[in-house]
């Protein structure tokens, strides 16, 4: 082992000896977060929050182009509205923290701290909204919301998160089920293209749907050990809500009619999906699109004459549009600065020595293929730009390519049980659609179906869980 890597295993335990230490390791060790003095919530500290910046940027940039506008609804849900839809309160009770003191004085209604605003949000668009003409309502909000979670894990699974939810009324069953597809569209989009994450889409069976949902859709991605993470979902609500809490409208006809209704979020999870499916044993490995230092720039024998100035002048002609660092802190070593660097996941290093000067060039690392090459001091904007998105590219393939090895057909439920035991991954197999099958695959093996996607493949007639006749194909994965 060379020295390097000797450093690296005291700073971080290999993903394949313990891959839970592991991401705790690299979570603590750079800088993303740290853990707060009540269980279960986080504190995100900038480099971790930086990330989250960038996701929101680019959604909500998404988000706005296809007509949404971003409100705000408060924190605190009175206990009768919660209890409005009879699915909505039975699922998120037991998650539900409450408040019912202000001061001394004990409240004459318990208030729910949000694990969702459908309730509150809902309340408000039965007082809004009047005519077909205001149709359709499409907001969103930026906030955190809190689920008295029993295990959690930072990022994954937290008691408190930062999210968006959107919210939207439409006149038709149609119109609800085409934004549905349309967030979620937007979701495997930015799953693809700014974490490098690809994603399975499909609908989730009635037992994992969202509670009072119609039909929830989601986006399943595949973590470095095998298991399945829910990134993202999106709910046609139908009018369970609009009916519950009494939302009406006058209609083209003058007729009374309650609305379509949808809501959809993301949270601080898709973090861990970065960290879960991108990193190694160095550390974390950053998306260049969403990495908050994109170029770091490393002067060599930095005391020497000119090259600091070299370093300052690279920079400017880099552009103010590449997220460029330049380290030039001298109580650390060139190699020190290498390992920390490379341990936070920065795309891009550029070396730049005398030597180099001299030649006219400058030495590039890049973090996913750990290739070291000289490049041209001339046009290095252009291969700086280029090469970010070849590292895009090149991090997205690798992690389709870890997917498809990892997704397989089974051909029973002994054949089932025993891949989920040796090489866990996306299993995929015909379903019967029954409540039962689906309790028995969870009990057996810890695993759950993840969604029924909207690329079905025809692998037989007959449930491979259960053997009665089949009604879907299915991915079934353990699943964080
Ligand atoms: P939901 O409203 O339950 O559909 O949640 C929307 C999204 O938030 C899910 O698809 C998850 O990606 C994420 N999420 C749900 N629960 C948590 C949690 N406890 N911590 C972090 N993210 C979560
Ligand atoms: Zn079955």
């Amino acid at each position: 082992m060379s020295k390097k890597e000797k450093q690296f295993v005291e700073d971080i335990t290999p993903m394949e000896v313990d891959f839970p230490q592991w991401y705790t390791d690299v979570i603590l060790k750079t800088d993303l977060v740290d853990y707060s003095p009540v269980r279960g919530f986080m504190v995100i500290k900038p480099y971790g929050y930086a990330i989250w910046e960038n996701i929101q940027k680019y959604m909500d940039k998404r988000f706005k182009d296809t007509g949404h506008k971003n409100c705000y609804f408060p924190l605190l849900i009175p206990e009768s509205l919660l209890k409005k839809e009879a699915e909505h309160v039975e699922g998120f009770a037991p998650e539900v923290a409450w408040v019912t003191h202000g001061g001394k004085e004990e409240l004459p209604e318990r208030l729910c701290v949000r694990p969702t605003s459908e309730t509150i949000i809902c309340s408000m668009y039965a007082k809004w909204l009047k005519s077909y003409r205001e149709l359709p309502y499409l907001y969103n909000q930026w906030c955190s919301v809190v689920r008295w979670e029993k295990a959690t894990r930072p990022f994954l699974r937290t008691s408190e998160f930062l999210w968006q939810e959107g919210h939207t009324l439409h006149e038709t069953y149609h119109e609800a089920q085409e934004e549905t597809l349309r967030m979620l569209d937007i979701y495997k989009e930015t799953a693809e293209q700014l974490l490098a994450i690809p994603v399975v889409t499909g609908r989730k069976s009635d037992k994992e749907k969202f509670a009072g949902a119609y039909a929830t859709y989601t986006m399943e991605a595949l973590m470095h050990d095998g298991k399945a993470l829910q990134a993202g979902t999106s709910h046609n609500l139908g009018q369970h809500f609009t009916k519950a809490f009494e939302i009406t409208y006058l209609d083209r006809n003058g007729e009374l009619q309650h609305p379509y209704h949808t809501s959809w979020g993301v949270s601080t999870r898709l973090i861990g999906a970065i960290i879960m499916v991108h990193g190694d044993n160095r550390g974390l490995v950053l998306p260049p699109r969403l990495a908050p230092i994109q170029v770091v720039m490393i002067p060599i024998a930095q005391h020497k004459e000119g090259v600091l100035d070299k370093v300052y002048e690279l920079k400017q002609l880099l552009g103010d549009d590449i997220r460029v660092e330049i380290d030039d802190n001298d109580n650390y070593s060139p190699g020190w600065k290498f390992n920390e660097y490379e341990m936070k996941g920065v795309p891009i290093r550029i070396e730049v020595g005398p030597k180099d000067i001299e030649k006219n060039q400058v030495m590039i690392f890049r973090r996913d293929t750990l290739e070291k090459q000289a490049v041209p001091m001339e046009g290095l904007r252009e291969t700086v730009l280029k090469l970010l998105d070849d590292i895009h590219d090149t991090m997205l393939e690798r992690a389709r390519r870890h997917r498809d090895e990892n997704t397989y057909d089974i051909s029973d439920f002994e054949d089932f049980k025993k891949k989920m035991e040796e090489r866990p991954g996306f299993a995929k197999g015909m379903w019967c659609g029954d409540r039962q099958c689906e309790d028995n695959i969870k009990a057996e093996t810890g695993a759950t179906i993840r969604c029924i996607p909207f690329e079905q493949e025809d692998l037989g007639d007959k449930c491979h869980f259960c053997g009665k006749e089949a009604k879907h194909m299915v991915y079934v994965a353990k699943a964080y």
